[in-house]
Parts: structure tokens; sequence; C-alpha cells
């Protein structure tokens, strides 16, 4: 339930009465990402065609499960999840999060994964009269969000690099509630400059927010925005365990920002999701947020492989664009992403799909060596 406050401040941002019924229900039982359209790891109605095949780099998962240090973590807890928090758990994440990050333990709050925080940086920021100005293609969560909430959206083309296009974005809406960076980028693996981000921070509107989405970062294992976070900045820094960590299923992220922001964005349900989360998944985060060594090697492990099927869709002569993360994107230029697709299924490959901005262009994720090696194999027969 909205407490009055919350509720008139929305009134005011021109949401309906209705509108402000349903968002309350929504996060209440922390389904907002799945009403505001297909969570990253669903499908929309339609039985989904991963789970049937041998090889599956579709989704941006991760190869292979939790570093070992966290599946030991989650395991040991179980036999004390008699208890709502045994020992302080949440304490214990916060405090790893600080250490690795250089931010107080009053700025971050975690989240059972990011998709949640995702929605409720648009609900708080973007309404009706204020929109949002994502890139195209990106990661597509914002953007359904906004439409799902009435809110004028921009979809802004990268730039030539394949970076945000953060002036384009700014002259795109001067006066937008949010804007949404995505770096390293989904569906593109690439990375948006942090000048570019602390220029768009510097020259964003008053009120509105700057949303740096870093789901991918530590497959790329660049310096990364968090510093602006203790630096005092008007940003939202997010991150997720369903990609390096290996613990999409586990359901766990966080965000870094100023205490207000975070104390804006548990508004709707005083902080109820945020603050029950399941204690293997905060154990096996906690545990594996510090591997520092092992999350390096996966890195290696993921460019090694990624060189693989880069080396061979270049033998074949296909163009594909520059990557920093655990995706590609093929483009098969006479071919459309959809048939590439089909002819990938039918060698029980599951391979990504394209954006609408590009038909011709298909996302890859990249798998393990083995799960290469069969992409490798499977496109010499569907590039035929
Ligand atoms: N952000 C980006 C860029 C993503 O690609 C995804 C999932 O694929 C998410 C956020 C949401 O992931 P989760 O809710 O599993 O943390």
């Amino acid at each position: 339930m909205l407490d009055d406050e919350t509720a008139d401040d929305m009134l005011r941002r021109g949401y309906s009465r209705r509108q402000l019924a349903g968002i309350a229900t929504v996060f209440g039982i922390g389904a907002v990402s799945a009403m505001s359209g297909r969570p990253a790891w669903a499908s929309a109605g339609t039985p989904d065609p991963a789970p049937a095949a041998k090889v599956r780099i579709n989704a941006n998962e991760c190869w292979t499960g939790p570093l070992t240090p966290g599946a030991a973590a989650a395991a040991a807890i179980i036999a004390s999840s008699n208890r709502y928090a045994p020992h302080d758990e949440r304490g214990e994440f916060l405090r790893a999060v600080a250490m690795v990050e250089g931010v107080p333990t009053d700025h971050i709050a975690p989240w059972p994964g990011s998709s949640d925080p995702l929605c409720r940086a648009v609900v708080t920021f973007c309404s009706p009269t204020r929109g949002l100005v994502t890139a195209d293609p990106t990661f597509e969560l914002a953007g359904r969000t906004a439409d799902w909430l009435g809110a004028p959206v921009k979809r802004v083309p990268l730039t030539r690099d394949f970076s945000h296009d953060v002036r384009a974005m700014l002259a795109a809406d001067p006066a937008a509630g949010l804007y949404y960076i995505c770096t390293p980028n989904n569906p593109t693996g690439t990375i948006t400059p942090l000048e570019d981000i602390e220029w768009l921070i510097a020259n964003k509107p008053p009120g509105s927010m700057v949303l740096v989405d870093e789901a991918y970062t530590h497959f790329a294992g660049v310096p990364t925005a968090s510093y602006m976070v203790s630096a005092g900045k008007s940003v939202i820094v997010m991150r997720t365990f369903s990609k390096i960590f290996g613990m999409a299923g586990m359901r766990m992220g966080y965000i870094m920002t100023q205490p207000e922001i975070i104390a804006k964005l548990m508004r709707y349900d005083g902080g109820m999701q945020s603050g029950a989360l399941p204690l293997p998944s905060l154990a096996c985060a906690t545990a594996s947020l510090t591997a520092s060594d092992l999350i390096a090697a996966r890195r290696k492990e993921m460019q090694e492989a990624r060189g693989l099927a880069l080396d061979h869709l270049k033998k074949h002569g296909i163009a594909v664009l520059p990557t920093q993360a655990n995706m590609f994107m093929v483009d098969w230029k006479t071919k459309s992403a959809k048939e590439m697709q089909s002819a990938f299924r039918s060698q029980s490959v599951e391979i990504g799909r394209s954006w609408p901005i590009w038909p011709t262009i298909s996302r890859v994720t990249v798998g393990s060596m083995a799960e290469m090696s069969a992409f490798c194999a499977a496109l010499d027969t569907a590039w035929t």
C-alpha cells in the first residue's frame, strides 16, 4: 500500500489513481518486471525452446553455476534457514559490497536480481509527464516499463562505435525523468566511456536520474561507475549476480546510490522486496563477490571461448560487431536473424534473437569452450 505522501507525489507527476493501485500491487508481490513486459528469464506465454536445446547460448546466462565459495556458503546456510537471519547475513553482504566497491553501506541496497530495481527506477523518475531516454538497441526492460506506465520513451541509436550517444540522448528529451545507460551494453557488449556518463550526469535536468546498468561489467573487467556514487553524484549504479556469478536462478542483485534515492525506490512496498532475501542467495553472493581471482579466471575462460567462435566466424567471412562482454552480434547481412536462429535450432543449438533496429543481426551468448565448439560446428551447416 502506498503512503499518502508517495501517492500525492505520484498524482502530481501525472499518474492516475488507477495506475497507483496497479503499481503498488505489482511491487508488493514482486511482479513488476513481469507486468511491464517479459522478464529476462521468462518466456511470454509461448513455450521456451531453449530448455530443449543441447546448447543454450541465447539468454546471456553463464555457462556454469556459482563460484565454488559461493555454492559452499549457500549450501552451508540451508541448515540454519529456520531463522530469518541466523547471523547478520544482510549486513555481511553490505559490508562485502562496500569493501569491493568503495561505497558506504548506507549507499547500497540488495534486491532479488536487478529487474526489480530497474523497473522501480522507471516508476520513480518517469511518469506520464516525464519520459525515459534509452538507447537502441539496448536491454528493453526500462523501455517496456515506461511504455506500460504511459511515459514518453525516446530510443536513441548508438554511436558508430556502439557506445551510448549521451549528447543525442539528452537532446532527444532535455526534460526526461530517467536516462538509462547499459554498459557493457546488452546486446552489443560495448562500453560507454565513464567520461560520457559523467557528462550526462553534469548536464541532465534537475530532478532527473541517470541509471547505469553494469550487469556485464565483470566480463569486461574495466573500471566501473561506482566511484560516482561515493562522490555524491545523482546516479544509480546497478549490478546483478545473474551473469558472471552464475546465479540467475538465485535472484540476487544490488544498487548503489544516495541513501535518499534508496528510500524513494523502497516506498512502494516499504522495502519488502529488498529486505526479505533468501539466505542461500545472500550467502552465495557475499562469498562470490570477494573471490576476485576466480572472477578473473572466469573472465579469461569466457574470452578464450569467445575468441574461438569469433575466429571461426572470421574464417567464413561473417561480420561480427566489436564486443567486450559475454555476447557478440553476428551480422548475417544476406539472411535474417530469425532464419539463422531456426537453422541453429534444428541442430539443437539455441542462439539469441535480433533487435527490431537490426533484423539481420543475431546476439550470441558466449558459452563454455565445448558449447562454442558446438556453435562453430553448427555454423558450418547453417551457413550454406
Ligand atoms: N540488466 C541487463 C543489462 C540484463 O541483460 C539483465 C538480464 O538479462 C538484467 C538487467 C536483469 O537481470 P536480473 O533480473 O536477472 O538481475
